[in-house]
């Protein structure tokens, strides 16, 4: 005796699971990138405390990142030192660079 083979039974049946486990990735994906834009929120708010907190050090002439941009003789553009904070980027306390 010869079984039949239901063929659409049983391509329906792996259908099904496809579609239950491309739904599960999905649920897992939108899971994990919403716990991704959460981590970069809270990041984001530990920065700008970290900004908040150390803008009043910053050098004032270039306004923390040590470097200014200059234009050369032949009408370049380029990037020195700051003259100020000699490329530290910090704030000095002398009273003078309120001037710059
Ligand atoms: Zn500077």
């Amino acid at each position: 005796m010869t079984r039949s083979v239901d063929i659409h039974g049983v391509l329906s049946a792996r259908k099904l699971k496809i579609a239950q486990r491309r739904q599960a990735l999905k649920e897992k994906y939108q899971h994990d990138l919403q716990d991704l834009r959460e981590e970069e929120k809270q990041i984001d708010a530990a920065l700008e405390v970290i900004a908040n907190a150390v803008q009043p050090y910053l050098c004032k002439r270039c306004h923390g990142s040590g470097n200014i941009r200059v234009c050369d003789a032949a009408g370049d553009m380029d990037d020195e030192i700051c003259p100020v904070c000699h490329g530290t980027g910090v704030r000095m306390d002398d009273g003078w660079q309120d001037d710059v």
